[in-house]
């Protein structure tokens, strides 16, 4: 039997069992739906991570009328976010990243997608429903699961390189670019990220060195153009960076490698920006299903399966050679159809997910508290009150053009419920040119950034986004 389908639209849920059966694998009657009936919170396609991949699957899963959430992660909207212009996303000559990536998740809400501000932290693939807990505490029970998880960026762990995150090295441009105006700063890497983020510091920084460690970039040919048009951004060929240093406060110097000469210098600069590629954010998964020796989630074929039947994987946590948000967007499609393939294979249909819904069993998010306990301070003058209270004060500063200080906002309000009791909590945009006295006094460097104010002194930093767990032991500390 085959089955012709015309148009964009998917088959209805009713439609016959798909021919390639690879439930078959499992021992006849391993994906019974009877057992969806003994549990609750039951998600018939669970998205993990919410980046092009994850919400391309959303839109195909709740278009087809299964019901479809997306765990977001710490990430919401994943690296597109992180990016600036994007002029190959096609349909859409030119746009910036987190705005295509906004209209993405709206196409996919207006299907009836579920989304849930919560992190996977562990998978049981070995039990069917599999069982994913989360960190807000959550048990849930997947019929289908597709890993959209991305990847993150790399860096090269070299000596210096954590003592000066934040004060000095950072993997986000966009973000940092502006505590480094008239300084000299460095980017590592030569491919498009590298050039990207060369881009973004250019128009604040007195210059900007690409170090590149072959004799050519790997950047695409229109990408090294733009480059080359740009007067104070050189490019170092033959270049490793083997140290950062400082004098423990600020990074002050790289030390360089000429692997031509095998010579080493120190070369004097402010800010090392690394854009080395990306490591697969695997290990949620990586002992459940079959991953290659780099961390690349591995398919069967042609398709997103996994080596898990009922697991299927799509975007950059599984694709190690394109790595483009359209390629990553389109797996997640297969990943989808290849999802509600699977759920026809083992009888799942509408008349099954009424009774699921009927009998409560269906997971629908309790609504929150929407209590509001982070303030905005919007002057100098608000903030000098702020810090000086009897309890501890919590700020947060943030940008609206630093992606990663923006998907952290509802982390910082969420968790500031819990501590409300103990601490005082505010967030300051430091886009807000008010607020320059203030970067200069509390040596404002890197965003996001919270600082922990005692008797209006600073009694703790932490420049780096931070997901809740670690938000949570930061605040537990102090
Ligand atoms: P890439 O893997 O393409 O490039 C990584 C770069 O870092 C290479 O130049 C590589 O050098 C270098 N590198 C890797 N490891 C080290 C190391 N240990 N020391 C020094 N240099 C190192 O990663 P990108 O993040 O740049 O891009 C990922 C994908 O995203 C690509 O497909 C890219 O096209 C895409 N992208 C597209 C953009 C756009 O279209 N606007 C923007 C940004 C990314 P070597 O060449 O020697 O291996």
């Amino acid at each position: 039997m085959f089955f012709l389908t015309i148009g964009s639209s998917l088959p209805a849920l009713a439609m016959q069992p798909y021919p390639d059966c690879s439930a078959c694998k499992k021992p006849t009657g391993y994906f019974n739906l009877k057992k969806a009936l003994l549990k609750d919170a039951i998600l018939p396609i669970a998205v993990i991570g919410s980046g092009p991949a994850g919400l391309s699957a959303a839109i195909y899963g709740a278009r087809s009328n299964v019901k479809t959430v997306i765990l977001e992660g710490d990430k919401p909207g994943g690296l597109l976010t992180e990016t600036t212009e994007v002029e190959n996303w096609p349909g859409i000559p030119s746009a910036m990243g987190p705005e295509i990536m906004e209209q993405v998740k709206k196409q996919a809400e207006q299907f009836g997608t579920v989304f849930l501000a919560d992190s996977v932290e562990k998978v049981d693939f070995s039990q069917w429903p599999f069982v994913l807990k989360t960190e807000e505490g959550r048990t849930l029970y997947a019929l289908t699961v597709i890993v959209a998880t991305g990847a993150n960026p790399k860096t090269l762990g070299i000596t210096g390189e954590q003592e000066y995150w934040g004060k000095g090295v950072s993997t986000c441009a966009v973000c940092d670019a502006r505590f480094y105006k008239d300084e000299e700063v460095i980017v590592i890497g030569g491919g498009d990220s590298a050039a990207e983020e060369a881009m973004q510091l250019a128009p604040y920084a007195k210059s900007v060195t690409l170090m590149v460690r072959k004799n050519k970039m790997r950047a695409a040919g229109r990408m090294q153009d733009l480059i080359k048009n740009v007067k104070n951004i050189t490019i170092k060929y033959n270049v490793e960076v083997k140290e950062v240093k400082g004098d423990g406060k600020h990074v002050t110097a790289v030390k360089v490698l000429n692997n031509l000469t095998n010579k080493t210098s120190d070369m004097p600069i402010k800010g090392v920006f690394f854009a080395i590629g990306h490591i697969p954010n695997s290990s949620l998964v990586s002992g459940s299903i079959k991953t290659d020796a780099s961390g690349y989630i591995q398919l069967e074929g042609r398709s997103q399966k996994t080596s898990m039947p009922g697991v299927f994987a799509a975007g950059d946590v599984e694709d190690h050679v394109y790595r483009q948000a359209g390629v990553a967007s389109g797996s997640g499609i297969k990943a989808s159809l290849d999802a509600f393939n699977f759920l026809m294979e083992i009888g799942y249909n509408a008349a099954f997910e009424k009774k699921l819904q009927e009998q409560g069993k269906l997971f629908f998010p309790k609504k929150k508290l929407t209590e509001k306990i982070v303030q905005s301070l919007d002057s100098v003058k608000a903030f000098e009150q702020a810090i000086t209270q009897d309890k501890p004060v919590v700020i947060d500063f943030w940008a609206e053009y630093c992606p990663s200080c923006v998907q952290m906002i509802p982390l910082f309000e969420d968790v500031a419920v819990e501590f409300s009791d103990t601490m005082h909590f505010y967030k300051v945009d430091i886009g807000q040119k008010a607020f320059g006295p203030i970067m200069k006094k509390y040596k404002i460097e890197a965003i996001p950034l919270i600082l922990i104010f005692k008797d209006g002194k600073v009694n703790a930093r932490q420049a780096k986004a931070m997901n809740r767990t670690e938000l949570r032991e930061f605040l537990q500390t102090k």
